[in-house]
């Protein structure tokens, strides 16, 4: 099998799989509990939540774990917004291409009385500085503006939003599920008030993350119940789930400049390869975006038959988000960097590491290229496009 969808998840690491197994069979007390043997499950999650803190430049403090990427977004938004709320301010200004976690909540938060800005995110797939410091008004609580997207892997210019969030008093949240372990985030560098990752992202395991929240910023509560996670988020601790999630976050630090050469080279061979293809376009831009990302769009068919076919040569691969795929819809994503209809459909997303060779990268171009040809040969929509009753857009 050839794994390129490590954008939907990746598989936990050896390390990380160890460490939960070893706090599951030893260490599996109740870290509120009073007495020594629960007090050593506590002792395990501070250190985790030291070890997380150190990687992304937080403090400890700042720290606040969940069951992953899409709680984290929706406490954060949810947080900051009933904040804007006490102050009379109920505008948030968003982008066009945000993961599903984010638009969906400020979707409720609209239907709640917020008013929301997305931002276009051009053609290119990079929402500017500029058009987030025209976009704040007066009453507005939040900007949030994922680091890098999980379809088309651009990496937003997060800093210098950050800059004008902070010259202009307004809480800056972003969705760095992409990009934390594979590319370098530091949130205090970065101006960043609010943050979320998740760990199965990074080859730690599915159902935990966690949300960076700045000092001073006062979190409200998703969920009810005991005083976990300082008040902020009630439930018995994923002991094993997050000391495993600390073990994957710091390989994945320790070994990301070397990682990220090879995963880049690989990469853009395997864009030089798929370009080949007639009718073809890279999604997104090319320089500002993930090591492992690529996107495509192949015109005249239907990325879900692409995937299917690919899957009968062991290729696993995506047509973009998870979350989409069963749906007939395309993506959002493809039509707010400008896809027309026909063309989001003919996606391909191939998400790689360097665990890959240069043969298999090889194996996957030959591959499309082999299964785009097949599948042309009986769209309609590419007999049109032959006959010229239809005009190539790609
Ligand atoms: C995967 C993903 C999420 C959701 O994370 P979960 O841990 O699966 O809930 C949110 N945002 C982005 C950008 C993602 O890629």
């Amino acid at each position: 099998m050839i794994y390129a969808d490590n954008a939907a998840t990746t598989k936990i690491s050896k390390s990380a799989a160890d460490t939960m197994y070893s706090l599951m069979q030893e260490t599996w007390g109740n870290p509120s509990s009073l007495y020594s043997f629960g007090q050593k499950a506590k002792e395990v999650l501070e250190k985790a939540r030291e070890e997380i803190a150190a990687v992304i430049g937080a403090d400890p403090k700042e720290i606040y774990f969940t069951s992953g990427g899409s709680e984290a977004d929706n406490q954060a938004i949810r947080s900051a917004a009933l904040l804007g709320a006490k102050k009379g301010k109920k505008h948030i200004i968003s982008s066009a291409f945000e993961h599903h976690a984010v638009l969906h909540t400020l979707n409720k938060l609209e239907q709640e009385g917020f008013e929301v800005t997305l931002l276009d995110v051009h053609e290119n797939g990079i929402v500017l500085p500029e058009q987030v410091e025209e976009a704040i008004r007066e009453d507005t609580c939040l900007v949030t503006i994922m680091f890098a997207n999980n379809e088309i892997g651009t990496i937003q210019p997060i800093r210098a939003i950050g800059e004008i969030c902070r010259k202009k008093g307004v809480l800056f949240h972003t969705d760095a599920v992409q990009a934390v372990g594979h590319i370098p985030v530091n949130v205090r560098q970065d101006n960043i008030d609010l943050l979320s990752a998740s760990a199965h992202k990074f080859h730690g395991p599915k159902g935990v993350g966690f949300l960076y929240a700045g000092k001073g910023i006062r979190l409200d509560s998703l969920i009810e119940g005991g005083a976990q996670e300082r008040g902020k988020r009630a439930g018995t601790e994923n002991v094993p789930g997050i000391a495993a999630m600390a073990t994957a976050l710091k390989e994945a630090a320790a070994g990301m400049e070397e990682k990220s050469a090879r995963t880049k080279a690989l990469r853009d061979l395997l864009i030089e390869g798929l370009r080949q293809i007639p009718h073809s376009a890279l999604n997104g831009d090319a320089a500002s975006r993930l090591p492992g990302n690529v996107n495509f769009c192949f015109e005249g068919i239907e990325g879900e038959s692409l995937l299917l076919l690919l899957d009968d040569k062991g290729i696993q691969a995506s047509s973009g988000s998870a979350c989409t795929s069963g749906s007939l819809d395309p993506s959002h994503v493809l039509l707010a960097i400008g896809r027309v209809h026909d063309v989001a459909h003919g996606s391909l997303r191939l998400s790689i590491e360097d665990d890959l060779s240069e043969e298999e990268i090889g194996y996957i171009v030959q591959s499309v290229k082999e299964v785009v040809e097949y599948l042309r040969g009986f769209s309609p929509i590419w007999r049109d496009l032959m006959a010229g009753k239809k005009e190539f857009i790609l």
